[in-house]
């Protein structure tokens, strides 16, 4: 008898663990999963309706039935709705705006996503999940108006333009080149108003600039500068690589740089010198000359540059050099700037005000001081022997900055004087033209003014 009731008792708690376990089974598992779907809306709160709303509908147990509602002072809309035979574990909806309704008057309106699992929690109805969200409607286009732009612009050179944009939700601005390059916009003169210094890089065959104002619920106005295309030709050399010159500036140069350690190949040294450590060199460059202020500017006044007195010119701003050793091409680069030599250790001077930006040694360059003179317009000193600035520094027209030398890659004492329009290498030729900077850069802004003040 003991027996037998032990053996029942033992039976009795099998059953009633087993139960107990499969309740707790079943209450873990993802058929009855209490987890609501999870629903984001990832866009920002402006539409302009013509834009689908991205919606994403996540849940483990998958989803069974959802439906996306415009709500409005007009009254309510079903954008979507759909029950899904096979429920989705996720799901990535693009909700488009019925085109009917296209003449919505509300300006505010609220977007409802309710989606339901298909988990068989809560007497087999499945966890609801819904989320709603407030969107400003915008469907108006920003409003874009060319003030005066400068009449040209050479290959390699700059040229300025100034703008009227306007809305209700701006979101950013900027200058496109060659659907490529942005350049920044600084507001100018009065609210409303905007200036842009923009290049066309001296490597580009073609040019085209358009102005770009987006808002922020994606309307976008582009209007094309209509600049007067002025060709010109750079010179491309062949340069023959000495052993004099190998076995001298470039053993020099790649005992001093890390890129070169370890490579005893007089040729490899070269094509890292000249190909590696200057795309890394000019990086640095284009890097700190493509900042931009975003404080309103009224007065640009530049005076031409003349940087070097009594100086030679000894390489022109945009040479192609293609370098050969033993007849065959072993390398390229361009020469971006203008070598000017007058005597040794000479004082350089800009003639302009600015700002120092950096004033260190930078690879092929050799000491570099960089200067900033205002609406993204730098100029940079190259090889110089000794600096007489320091970051941060602002020089004032006629103040000695530096001495020209032979540091970095260069043969002989000299300055390379470079101009960067936001990072961009422009012809140094057209900032040391005054009849050039009156054309293009004074005539251009003055005209701006008249006609903005009038307005
Ligand atoms: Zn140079």
């Amino acid at each position: 008898m003991r027996r037998k009731n032990n053996s029942s008792s033992i039976l009795f708690l099998i059953i009633f663990g087993g139960i107990i376990g499969g309740v707790v089974y079943l209450y873990n598992s993802a058929m009855f999963e209490r987890d609501v779907p999870k629903i984001e809306i990832t866009q920002a709160q402006y539409w302009n309706l013509k834009e689908p709303i991205d919606i994403s509908i996540e849940d483990a147990s998958g989803i069974k039935w959802y439906e996306v509602k415009m709500i409005s002072s007009e009254g309510e809309k079903v954008l979507k709705q759909e029950a899904l035979l096979t429920p989705q574990k996720k799901l990535e909806l693009k909700v488009e705006y019925p085109k009917m309704s296209y003449g919505i008057k509300d300006k505010n309106i609220k977007i409802v996503v309710t989606a339901v699992d298909s988990s068989k929690w809560d007497f087999f109805s499945g966890n609801t999940g819904t989320i709603e969200k407030s969107f400003i409607i915008d469907k108006k286009k920003p409003l874009v108006t060319l003030i005066t732009n400068s009449y040209g612009i050479y290959k390699g050179g700059a040229a300025l333009v100034i703008f009227k944009a306007k809305d209700e939700n701006l979101n950013d601005m900027y200058v496109e080149v060659n659907k490529k390059k942005r350049f920044k916009v600084q507001p100018f003169y009065k609210e409303g108003y905007y200036v842009a210094l923009v290049a066309w890089p001296v490597s580009s065959k073609k040019f085209d600039a358009r102005i770009i104002v987006n808002d922020k619920a994606g309307n976008s106005a582009r209007i094309h500068i209509p600049y007067y295309h002025k060709a010109k030709s750079y010179r491309t050399s062949k340069i023959k690589l000495s052993n004099r010159f190998l076995k001298g500036k470039i053993a020099e140069l790649a005992y001093d740089f890390p890129e070169t350690q370890g490579i005893e190949d007089s040729i490899e040294q070269f094509k890292i010198i000249n190909e590696d450590v200057r795309a890394e060199n000019e990086k640095l460059i284009h890097d700190i000359t493509s900042k931009v202020s975003d404080k309103m500017i009224s007065n640009f006044s530049i005076k031409p540059f003349y940087p070097l007195k009594n100086a030679a010119k000894v390489a022109s701003f945009g040479d192609h050099r293609l370098y050969y050793y033993k007849n065959k091409k072993v390398s390229e680069s361009y020469h971006l700037g203008l070598d000017l030599a007058s005597v040794k250790m000479g004082k350089i001077r800009t003639q302009n005000y600015g700002m120092t930006v950096y004033a260190e040694e930078n690879g092929i360059y050799g000491n570099l001081p960089i200067i900033h003179h205002g609406m993204g317009l730098y100029t940079i000193y190259g090889h110089c022997s000794s600096l007489r600035v320091v970051t941060g520094d602002s020089v004032k027209p006629n103040e000695q900055i530096a001495n020209t030398g032979k540091s970095g890659y260069a043969m002989g004492d000299h300055l390379h004087f470079g101009v960067l329009v936001q990072g961009v290498e422009v012809r140094p030729e057209e900032w040391m033209d005054k009849d050039w900077i009156r054309l293009n850069i004074t005539e251009v802004m003055k005209n701006a003014k008249k006609l903005i003040g009038r307005s």
